[in-house]
């Protein structure tokens, strides 16, 4: 079925840790130093010696692989003029330019971008602006100061994005202080009610939402949502036409509407952004990781009019937003963002994903769909988990103490391939830009670290 993988390198020397460097999400007592020299395209260069496939595109923000003379150029370019001005006030005119660029691009009448520096922060400024609209828009209901978000869904890292969060390991440990939204429902495809099929599942979650907009609608700002795909929950897919439908009940309601695309935007799902799928323009926008090709840390959070509005005001009114960041529109990272979104349509990157999703996905599952403890591959584009299971028919997880997921990305690694589990799904994320090639290897080596951990695929329970 498959040969050796090609990416594999022996291990010259343990590479000395950088012990001053405290890592994220990360035991640091069992860390296993791996520090990259440098990268090109899909491949980054340890320092002692091997070469990885980037499988899980730096965490979700490379788009057109790394060291691009392109945008390399566009960023030096700016450096020659200036790196830094601040957005208080002020603005560079790279920066402005690119405010431009994205209002054009987004979906619906979006006209208003706001700039941070990472996704968190895009959130944030989110929350803020939904919850001062309501204090000072022309009909004032300072009373709707809660937030509607979903299950296990995962907005940053910030105070407020992890009251958002509603993933078990990020939120309970911090509960004390965090503020409460009104939680939705976890719309799943893959763990449905046993009473409800695949056929009503959209039905069935928008239903559960409507409920809660019923009862709560007075006193909420906004429903917030990662559209189409649940990322850091494990690609939690939802069924289609559910994001249209809640748009619907945001309106009825008058909620608004805030979609978190920081992982879904620039092209990942196999539309420039996720909401284009169900020909949704949502109140606010969240983008981050992609936006600058995942060069340099920026995020912004974009508007619609009727919001911008509620902000116009004279000086002594103090109606502007009380809410700003020391680097938030750093040219540098608005230059890498503009070359980014230029080669995104040059190159047909958005098109293209479709095809290469389709390349990746059904090779992986040419080799282990059938697999006893592979419970479901999903996502949309290129944006795919594998969740593995103990017992594919009754979806029971894998005791988490035995670190499936973990060690099936250590296979990979050993392998050339650098993958990310959450908990034990398997996430496969590589840069848009990668060849037919390097996805048919990057499959390969998925399935065999599978594989490698699980025994070959069994057909044993398929009944
Ligand atoms: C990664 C992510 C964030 C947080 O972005 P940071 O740049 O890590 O702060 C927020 N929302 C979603 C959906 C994400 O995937």
């Amino acid at each position: 079925m498959t040969q050796e993988p090609r990416f594999s390198q022996a291990i010259d020397s343990p590479t000395v840790a950088a012990e001053a460097h405290w890592h994220g999400f990360t035991q640091m007592a069992s860390y296993q130093p791996l520090a990259i020299e440098r990268a090109e395209g899909c491949w980054l260069h340890t320092t002692d010696g091997r070469k990885l496939f980037d499988g899980v595109s730096s965490l979700w923000c490379n788009v057109h692989g790394h060291n691009h003379p392109v945008i390399n150029e566009a960023i030096v370019d700016q450096l020659h003029r200036v790196a830094h001005v601040t957005s208080l006030g002020m603005s560079a005119a790279t920066t402005d330019r690119l405010a431009e660029r994205l209002v054009d691009i987004s979906p619906g009448d979006l006209s208003h971008v706001f700039f941070s520096c990472d996704g968190s922060s895009a959130v944030e400024a989110a929350l803020k602006m939904a919850f001062q609209y309501w204090q000072q828009c022309d009909d004032p209901q300072p009373q709707k100061n809660s937030f509607l978000a979903l299950s296990q869904a995962y907005h940053g890292d910030t105070t407020g994005a992890v009251s958002l969060g509603g993933i078990k390991y990020f939120h309970q440990l911090f509960a004390p202080i965090l503020f409460s939204p009104i939680r939705g429902p976890r719309p799943c495809t893959y763990r449905l009610p046993d009473t409800i099929d695949a056929e009503q599942a959209c039905d069935f979650y928008a239903g559960e939402i409507e409920t809660l907009l019923q009862e709560h609608h007075q006193s909420l700002a906004a429903l917030v949502m990662e559209p189409l795909v649940q990322g850091a929950a494990g690609m939690i897919t939802h069924p289609v036409g559910l994001l249209q439908k809640i748009r619907q009940l945001c309106d009825q309601y008058n909620v608004l509407l805030i979609c978190d695309e920081v992982a879904t935007g620039f092209g990942r799902t196999g539309k420039l952004f996720a909401c284009e799928h169900e020909s949704v323009t949502p109140d606010i926008l969240c983008l981050g990781k992609g936006l600058t090709g995942g060069y340099l840390p920026m995020a912004a959070t974009l508007a619609r009019p009727h919001l911008y509005e509620a902000f116009l005001g004279e000086l002594s009114e103090l109606k502007q937003f009380f809410h700003g960041h020391t680097f938030g529109g750093n040219p540098l990272a608005a230059a890498a963002a503009l070359a980014s979104i230029d080669l995104i349509e040059q190159d047909g990157l958005v098109d293209a994903a479709d095809a290469k999703a389709t390349r990746l996905r059904s090779r992986i599952a040419d080799q282990v769909a059938d697999h006893a403890n592979v419970g479901s591959i999903r996502g949309r584009g290129l944006m795919i988990g594998i969740e593995l299971v103990a017992d594919r028919d009754t979806k029971q997880p894998f005791d988490s103490a035995d670190a499936i997921g973990h060690q099936v990305c250590q296979a990979a690694i050993d392998r050339g391939v650098w993958i990310r589990p959450l908990s034990d799904v398997v996430i496969v994320m590589p840069p848009l830009v990668a060849s037919d090639q390097e996805l048919d290897d990057l499959a390969d080596v998925v399935a065999q670290s599978i594989e490698a951990v699980l025994g070959k695929p069994s057909v044993a329970s398929k009944t």
